[in-house]
């Protein structure tokens, strides 16, 4: 029989991320239909509060790593508290968000267990008393289905897939197990954030925003309007608090010294060789809709493009309504309408 670990990061203020409920989520929901114990494994500074509340989860042990060493992203910490949990528990399938952090040191506590990993899972499928997953291949165009003898089994769940947990908290009896920290090269000393206006990719956010290389091109008069496109794209998220996507034609024209808008990056960039963000809804503006940009709107919901081209990309099925007009007075009115 299987026996699941689900593993979380608790934050600075003591709590779980949305990433960590929703793996807790699914954890909960495949002990369930498995059949199969479940414990919850938490490191950082101190877990109590993190514990109580998911105290009603149903996990039937809760275990945590706690102290100053296990509260920052650190390789070496984090894969022996990992490990230690792992061992602890006894568990044949581990469960942790595919955030950067458990990315980066879940593959090696996999290898000191003898275990195995899968990345970037999107469907646990409960089957004849084990698992099969599931996750896509090159850029979300193939889908494989994957099982497994080896155990234990180590799956980082991709982000916006299962429902998150929710339940109402209690007191946990949190079972504290002792790590000696390992010798340690690399010292965290703080956090550099940039301020959260200059934060323009928002992965919870309900809309993705995606401006395309048009918004830099030459206009009906002749004449290009870079400073004014920024002001409508500036002033659209300011009011809706989207996340900012960009194709990749508008991100590269920094390095071949066009005219850009100046707060996208290569990490705006959406489609085969960008992010395949997961929003509910998607808009494109002034964007040509080709394969290798849509591509990286797979998992967006609904989806809606703005172009003067009837005949563009979006317009062969890949938006659900293309408005076939000027991206500048849209977005004029749309913000005019948001004041
Ligand atoms: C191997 C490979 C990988 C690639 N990976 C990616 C990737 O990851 N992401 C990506 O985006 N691309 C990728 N591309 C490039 C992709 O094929 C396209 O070249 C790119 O997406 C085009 O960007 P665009 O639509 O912004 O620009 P354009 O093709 O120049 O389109 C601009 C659009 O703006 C419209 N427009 C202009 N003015 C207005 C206005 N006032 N109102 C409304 N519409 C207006 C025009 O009608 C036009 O459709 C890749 C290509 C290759 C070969």
């Amino acid at each position: 029989m299987e026996t699941l670990l689900v593993l979380a990061h608790v934050q600075d203020d003591g709590a779980l991320s949305a990433a960590d409920l929703e793996t807790l989520g699914a954890a909960v929901g495949l002990a369930g239909a498995l059949g199969a114990p479940l414990t919850v494994g938490l490191m950082g500074k101190a877990a109590q509060a993190a514990a109580d509340s998911i105290a009603t989860c149903g996990a039937q042990a809760f275990l945590a790593v706690e102290g100053e060493d296990f509260a920052t992203a650190r390789y070496a910490t984090d894969v022996a508290a990992v490990e230690a949990l792992a061992r602890k528990s006894g568990a044949t399938l581990v469960l942790a968000p595919a955030t950067s952090r458990f990315a980066r040191a879940l593959p090696g506590a996999a290898v000191r267990l003898d275990g195995r990993i899968e990345t970037h899972v999107c469907v646990l499928t409960p089957a004849e008393g084990t698992l099969r997953i599931q996750r896509w291949y090159y850029r979300q165009r193939m889908q494989a289905t994957l099982d497994r003898a080896q155990r234990p089994w180590l799956l980082t769940l991709d982000r916006g897939v299962f429902a998150p947990w929710s339940g109402s908290p209690g007191t946990a009896a949190l079972e504290k197990i002792e790590v000696a920290p390992p010798a340690c090269r690399t010292q965290v000393v703080g956090y550099e954030t940039p301020d959260a206006d200059a934060q323009t990719i928002r992965p919870d956010a309900k809309l993705l925003f995606v401006a395309g290389a048009g918004w830099t091109r030459k206009q009906a008069d002749g004449q290009t309007h870079v400073p004014e496109a920024e002001k409508l794209i500036r002033d659209f998220l300011d009011l809706t608090r989207a996340s900012l996507g960009s194709s990749k034609s508008l991100v590269d024209q920094s390095s071949e010294s066009g005219a850009v808008i100046s707060f996208l990056s290569h990490f705006n960039q959406v489609g085969q060789t960008g992010a395949t963000p997961r929003h509910p809804k998607g808009l494109a503006t002034c964007c040509h809709g080709e394969e290798p940009h849509t591509v990286g709107w797979r998992f967006i919901g609904e989806r809606r493009a703005v172009n003067l081209d009837a005949n563009c990309g979006w317009a062969i099925g890949k938006a659900d309504v293309l408005y076939v007009a000027d991206a500048f007075q849209v977005m004029a009115k749309v913000n005019e309408l948001l004041k």
